[in-house]
């Protein structure tokens, strides 16, 4: 009983701090410091607030990023996730519930990122796009991610760069994109991730995300100006 007891315990430790790291997963196999190569990816959209202005904005700037959709919001907005395609983006394997329970159970797991999959196909948009990159819910690999990962022959969506955004509101966000330069500075490049919605618990709205496309606009700007560039995975 006891060590049931500990057991549970443990697990609940263990969950709430997995949660707390939202969304980011480390590779060994990240570029070297100093690289001016950036990785931009975007992780839990879409999201009526932010999506639109800031495809509008990469655009603007002619800068390609990776979409980590969260499948019940891709459903919802499949207008939006046809556009990214459109326009260059990738799109990152994310999930469909964005739930922890995927992360415990292959059989669910699997299942999750075959129906992401085919609702990707159906979509209206001559781009053909196939999902090689996974971004595991809350940045966590466990033994059924590992396994799904192999098999399916996904790569991970790694982060170098992680600013702790997903809620943050508009009252912090200046901080934050300042920490995220101050970082980019030291490190040099890598593959960063930034929020459209904190997609943890309810509708992901109760953080006002609109300042968003306009933070990452004027954030371009800085990095083309600071010598920085933006690729894809495959070419880091
Ligand atoms: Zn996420």
């Amino acid at each position: 009983m006891k060590k049931k007891l500990l057991f549970s315990i443990t697990l609940l430790v263990s969950l709430t701090l997995l949660l707390t790291f939202s969304c980011t997963v480390l590779e060994p196999s990240a570029p070297p410091r100093g690289d001016k190569r950036i990785v931009l990816t975007f992780d839990d959209g879409p999201s009526k607030v932010t999506s639109i202005e800031l495809l509008d904005v990469l655009k603007k700037h002619d800068v390609k990023v990776m979409f980590c959709y969260v499948g019940v919001n891709a459903k919802m907005h499949p207008e939006i996730v046809t556009r990214a395609l459109n326009e260059g983006h990738q799109l990152g394997q994310h999930t469909i519930s964005h739930n922890a329970k995927v992360l415990s159970s292959y059989d669910l797991l699997s299942k999750e990122v075959d129906e992401y999959a085919e609702f990707v196909k159906g979509l209206p948009t001559q781009k053909v796009h196939e999902m090689h990159y996974f971004r595991p819910p809350f940045g966590v690999i466990t033994s059924p991610v590992k396994k799904m990962v192999e098999e399916k022959g996904f790569k991970y969506a790694y982060v170098t760069t992680y600013i702790h955004d997903p809620a943050v509101g508009k009252e912090g966000s200046q901080k934050l994109m300042k920490r995220l330069k101050e970082k980019l500075v030291k490190r040099g490049g890598g593959a960063m991730v930034l929020h459209e919605m904190r997609y943890i618990q309810g509708d992901g709205y109760e953080i006002d995300k609109s300042w968003l496309p306009g933070a990452v606009d004027e954030f371009l700007t800085w990095a083309k100006e600071e010598g920085f560039s933006f690729v894809f995975y495959d070419e880091l």
